[in-house]
């Protein structure tokens, strides 16, 4: 076993005198800041911002997000012995897919729904907010189960950007609970752990135990898991990596292009700015995108909030 491996018992192997401390490999979400943080961020983000109507929008919907993690509290999750059988499998123990939701999930989106229609709403969201409240549960869950799985109608798109934030609280809350010590990552490394979803940004920390070292951050869940740097986050390829900037956009903002499989993903740098929030800086940063898919890269993964249409809906 080397360095940086975990042993069976689950603890991590090295010098314990000293030496290279390896990285946590996954560190589980805080239900309790998640979406407030992402909303400080993206209204800081917003001042001066060519989309800056639209970043106040969603500085809204994450304030709304953390009232319906609030709400919701604490929620019956799988059994340790599910967890453990899941882990065992190499199966993501929460798989977004396949996942038997609790119907609480339609509390946080009702609760998420009443914070944002008190909030400043525009018209339109209004809207849809009041259709979407119409609709039977049968439908909303039908909804949940295309977005997780295969895909949404592209009428459909503006309800789902409510849909898409109630089930992030909801897989936040559920990972937020689970015991860290019994997971382990996945044989698809650019997948999470917990939920099997892709990754929405990647963070290289400058600083804590392991300054450098790459986190992937769960676009559902919001569990990040550490993936080496120097490999495709969507091929596991090394040779044609490079980094691309946007003279209008931060330095801490990256996209990381592969020549192999042909996508990017983006990179955030701590070292550029402490201040990087995976979910709001890869919003901000959607200039960066227009101007790599024009180069011809496709993304790694479709940000959960930015289906077709959703920006349209406001
Ligand atoms: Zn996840
Ligand atoms: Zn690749």
């Amino acid at each position: 076993m080397r360095q940086g491996e975990i042993s069976s018992k689950g603890a991590w192997t090295g010098n314990p005198s000293g030496g290279v401390k390896a990285p946590d490999p996954i560190i589980l979400p805080d239900a309790t800041t998640r979406f407030a943080r992402t909303a400080t961020r993206l209204e800081a983000l917003a001042v001066g911002h060519p989309m800056a109507t639209w970043l106040h929008f969603m500085a809204q919907l994450s304030r709304a997000q953390q009232v319906a993690a609030n709400a919701l509290g604490h929620l019956a999750g799988p059994t340790q012995a599910a967890v453990d059988l899941a882990v065992a499998a190499r199966m993501p123990p929460l798989a977004a897919d396949g996942h038997e939701r609790d119907i609480a999930w339609h509390d946080g989106l009702a609760v998420l729904l009443d914070t944002l229609d008190v909030d400043a709403t525009t018209a339109p969201a209004r809207e849809v907010i009041a259709a979407l409240r119409a609709r039977a549960p049968a439908w909303v869950e039908a909804l949940a189960d295309g977005f997780l799985q295969s895909g949404v109608d592209v009428e459909d798109a503006g309800a789902a950007l409510y849909v898409a934030a109630a089930l992030q609280v909801y897989f936040t809350r559920l990972a937020a609970d689970l015991s860290v010590a019994s997971l382990r990552l996945l044989p698809e490394r650019g997948l999470c752990p917990c939920c099997g979803s892709t990754p929405v940004a990647g963070v290289v920390t400058a600083s804590g135990q392991t300054p450098g070292t790459r986190y992937l951050h769960c676009s559902l869940c919001a569990t990040a898991w550490n993936h080496v740097r120097a490999m495709c986050v969507t091929c596991g390829q090394g040779r044609g990596l490079s980094l691309k900037g946007f003279e209008a956009g931060s330095d801490a903002v990256k996209a990381e292009t592969c020549d192999d499989c042909h996508t990017y993903a983006k990179m955030l740098y701590q070292a550029q700015d402490t201040q990087v929030d995976p979910f709001a800086d890869d919003l901000a940063s959607l200039g960066l995108d227009l101007l790599v898919a024009k180069a011809g890269w496709a993304r790694h993964a479709p940000n959960p909030l930015l289906l077709i249409g959703a920006a349209d809906s406001l």
